[in-house]
């Protein structure tokens, strides 16, 4: 299939990569062009929080070598910036004037962190992390801190505060709500990786927050509601934002992330698609529309755009999973869990292990583990197929011990 002007992706992250390698792996042969802001080649960002990076290079985490670009004509133009969409004209206008047409344009723009709205955010030792350049950053400063606060009990700045007392260092982590990861894990399993972080020697303080950050030129101490606390590094991960503005500016539906319908085809315009963490979409285990900032959300919504473009027809209905590794403890998520789902916490079948399921009215909707990788992926395959499973079904027994029961009596699971 070839066109004349063929497709533009805005942003070179996992999502951007990922239509352009599912457009020509399924045999898109046009033009196709990738901006990124960034000067790295498109790299994944979970490691970022997960080790101390000091290697300057980055090629360590790089999706694939330049090559695989090169060698499939993918105009990658790294450094540069998308300012303006023309969706009348269908043309995207960069930074410095340019102006590059397309048949399609996929939006996969990413978000951006929340800045610390308090007095001294700006000063020397404090950072935010989402690029390569920022873990680079982090881990020159790990090398030398002492006292490292953590602002932010989520996934990030659990994750650091981790990577950080691994180094040696005395870290304590702020987090305004009364709960760590209030926003993505149940109750249940909130209050026992608490638990499990200070057993760690991390020092967790919920229900605080920041007043400053205060220091000459550098950072020296926080200001928290609870007292001051001494510091030579502050890393932050108060949550995200959709990169959503070009879209809104050129007059697309937009609604914290750039409102998609199931075939994550822009609802004002069917030439625009949004893929990844600034796309908001139907979900068949959603009720409404959602937002998801995961790397699963991103491979999959970009491969199925580039198929798309390339010809194929199906709707997104991907499972949503989600994976987190907090020092021992690794988090793994399958399904989509709400408030009001029900959730029964089972232990695993060593002391590190435990999963917590959550129903809804009597089906299971999600499923969290604590390592125990096995569970999780018996949750991914029973979701998937949507194979019913209520919470007697679980009495006594684990997805994994349940599928393999149905896999023998015939049932398909
Ligand atoms: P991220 O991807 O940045 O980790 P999450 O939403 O998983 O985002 O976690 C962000 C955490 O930061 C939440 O638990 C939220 O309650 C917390 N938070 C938000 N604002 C502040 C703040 N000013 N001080 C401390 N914690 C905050």
């Amino acid at each position: 299939m070839t066109s004349a002007a063929g497709v533009v992706v805005v942003g070179g992250g996992q999502a951007g990569y990922s239509v352009v390698s599912a457009l020509r792996g399924a045999g898109y042969d046009g033009p196709v062009t990738v901006f990124a802001d960034e000067r790295h080649l498109p790299y994944q960002r979970p490691p970022l929080s997960k080790q101390a990076h000091t290697e300057p290079d980055g090629t360590r985490v790089e999706l694939v070598p330049e090559s695989f670009y090169r060698e499939r004509a993918i105009g990658l133009r790294l450094g540069e910036r998308v300012t303006a969409l023309d969706t009348a004209a269908r043309t995207v206008v960069t930074g410095t004037g340019t102006r590059v047409p397309y048949d399609h344009l996929v939006l996969a723009t990413g978000a951006r962190n929340r800045r610390l709205p308090v007095p001294g955010a700006g000063l020397d030792g404090v950072h935010a992390l989402r690029s390569l350049d920022d873990a680079l950053a982090i881990g020159r400063a790990l090398t030398t801190a002492r006292d490292v606060v953590v602002v932010g009990g989520g996934f990030i700045g659990l994750e650091l505060a981790q990577v950080a007392v691994a180094g040696g260092a005395r870290v304590t982590v702020l987090e305004l709500a009364g709960r760590l990861l209030s926003r993505a894990v149940s109750p249940q399993l909130q209050e026992h990786l608490r638990q499990r972080h200070e057993h760690s020697g991390v020092r967790i303080l919920t229900g605080t927050g920041v007043r400053a950050v205060e220091g000459a030129g550098r950072v020296e101490r926080v200001v928290t509601d609870r007292g001051v606390l001494p510091a030579d590094l502050v890393v932050y991960g108060i949550g995200a934002a959709p990169r959503d503005e070009l879209a809104r500016d050129a007059g697309l539906a937009v609604d914290d992330g750039v409102i998609v319908d199931e075939h994550l085809r822009s609802v004002t315009d069917p030439r625009i698609s949004a893929v990844g963490d600034c796309a908001r979409h139907p979900h068949p285990h959603a009720a409404g529309l959602v937002r998801l900032e995961s790397v699963q959300n991103a491979t999959d919504q970009g491969a199925l755009v580039g198929r798309r473009i390339a010809g194929s027809a199906a709707p997104y209905r991907s499972l949503p999973w989600f994976w987190s590794d907090q020092g021992a403890v690794k988090l793994q998520i399958a399904g989509l869990r709400t408030d009001t789902d029900e959730v029964r916490v089972v232990p695993g079948d060593s002391p590190d292990r435990l999963a917590a399921y959550a129903f809804r009215g009597d089906r299971l909707v999600a499923a969290e583990t604590l390592n125990w990788p096995a569970e999780h992926l018996a949750a991914r395959r029973l979701l998937e197929r949507q194979v019913p499973v209520s919470a007697g079904d679980l009495t006594g027994s684990t997805l994994g011990a349940l599928a393999r029961a149905r896999r023998g009596a015939g049932v398909r699971a």
